[in-house]
């Protein structure tokens, strides 16, 4: 790391609920399943923690700034869009994604099998290399309403390197 360079950290959380009738979209991946995420967007919460992430790292704002859920033109943006119009703020300021560590929280359907496609779906919208992207699985054992399968919720973590002479707002 350059000595006008600096790191920050950036934390994201999402939770949606699980409805009849949509696809169940999970870090751009389609899974199948008998119901999917409900929302204005594709509800794609993996993605949307991870956008947080990466735009509280940055000193971007939120997700629901840039994609507010009352425009139309928003409605139903996927999860790869999202985070490519992520990716091109943060390149646009400077930013450069070190690394992604999330977690997925989902009683049903199995992910596991679904992990490397969400991995290299998340890189791509992002533009990075899988390497810096970390998808992990866990179920809520039965417990809440995630246990209880009526959402699915996930967390992400990123690192980003930014110039020292871009002082933002943390
Ligand atoms: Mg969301």
């Amino acid at each position: 790391m350059g000595a006008d360079e600096r790191m920050r950290v950036g934390l994201g959380y999402d939770l949606h609920r699980l409805e009849a009738g949509r696809p169940l979209m999970l870090g751009t991946a389609r899974i199948p399943h008998d119901r999917g995420l409900a929302g204005h967007s594709d509800g794609d919460v993996l993605c949307h923690a991870i956008a947080d992430a990466l735009l509280g790292a940055s000193g971007l704002g939120e997700i629901g700034r840039l994609f507010p859920d009352t425009a139309p033109e928003w409605a139903g943006v996927s999860g790869a869009a999202i985070l490519s119009r992520v990716s091109s703020l943060l390149a646009d300021s400077g930013a450069v994604i070190e690394n992604i560590d999330a977690v997925v929280i989902a009683e049903r359907p199995r992910l596991a099998p679904h992990r490397d496609a969400m991995v290299s779906g998340i890189a791509r919208a992002l533009g990075i290399d899988e390497g810096g992207v970390s998808v992990k699985i866990k179920s809520n054992e039965g417990v809440d309403a995630i246990g209880g399968g009526e959402a699915i919720a996930a967390q992400a973590v990123s690192l980003v390197r930014l110039r020292s002479a871009d002082r933002r707002a943390p």
